[in-house]
């Protein structure tokens, strides 16, 4: 199987667990916005270890950026990320993954799972259409959303963010419901994009079904 070794040109953090890494393109290399690619760390004892992590430069951009949420308890890949520097390599595998902008829509994201959105957003944005798309963000805390200036710059009133653990004025507290979803969804009847953590996956895909959405119109991860 084909792999690419490249080197880390920048890291920093966007959020208190979450970093941004920037790595050289290798030539020839495309992927749609959405996608995703394996990443290793190419270090001895690292190497073998595959995550998967989604593109979130442009696929024009002369380099790729990946935005990860780093979990540091779990002594895995992410909680290595932490440690690595300009100038350290990763290695990328093959492009895959079923999230790709079908139309207008409503796209509802729970934590990292934002990256797909991100990655269709900044491409519709370098476009001009953004349209009419609305983004429900579903965090615990504020200090937990992910770029949250750049989506409320993106996409103003369309930026819809609801925060679990934390009650802030101006932010929509508790989890998504279907009585939620009533209050800030006019149409159904159009694509809904939906990535997060499973059991938000499930809970979500539920919900959408309860209020008519056909599964045809649903864009999630398979
Ligand atoms: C298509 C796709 C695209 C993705 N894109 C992104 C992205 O762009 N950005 C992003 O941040 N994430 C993304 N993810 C999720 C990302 O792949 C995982 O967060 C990552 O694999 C975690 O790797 P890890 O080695 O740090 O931890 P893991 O491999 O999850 O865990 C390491 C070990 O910790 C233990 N463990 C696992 N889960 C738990 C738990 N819940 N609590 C305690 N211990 C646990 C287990 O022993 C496990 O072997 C994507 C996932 C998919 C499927």
């Amino acid at each position: 199987m084909e792999f690419h070794i490249v080197k880390i040109k920048s890291i920093d953090h966007v959020t208190h667990d979450v970093v941004r890494i920037i790595v050289e393109k290798p030539a020839g290399y495309t992927f749609t916005s959405g996608q995703a690619t394996e990443v290793a760390i190419n270090k001895k004892e690292w190497k073998e270890e595959r995550r998967p992590f989604t593109f979130t430069s442009l696929p024009s951009d002369d380099h790729l950026e990946f935005t990860i949420k780093t979990y540091p308890e779990r002594k895995g890949v992410t909680n290595e990320m932490l440690n690595l520097k300009p100038g350290d390599e990763l290695i990328l595998h093959d492009v895959w993954g079923a999230i790709s902008y079908k139309g207008e829509g409503v796209f509802i994201a729970g934590g990292a799972g934002i990256t797909p959105f991100l990655s269709i957003f900044r491409y519709l944005n370098s476009k001009n259409e953004l349209n009419n798309n609305l983004l429900i963000f579903a965090n615990k805390t504020k200090a937990d959303i992910i770029h949250e200036e750049e989506f409320n710059s993106l996409l103003g009133n369309s930026f819809i963010n609801i925060l679990s653990r934390e009650t802030v004025p101006g932010y929509n507290h508790g989890m998504i419901t279907e009585n939620f979803l009533k209050a800030h969804v006019v149409n159904f009847n159009k694509p809904f994009y939906v990535c997060g953590p499973p059991p938000m996956m499930d809970a979500i895909q539920k919900q959408l079904a309860n209020l008519g959405v056909a599964d045809n119109l649903l864009v999630v991860e398979i």
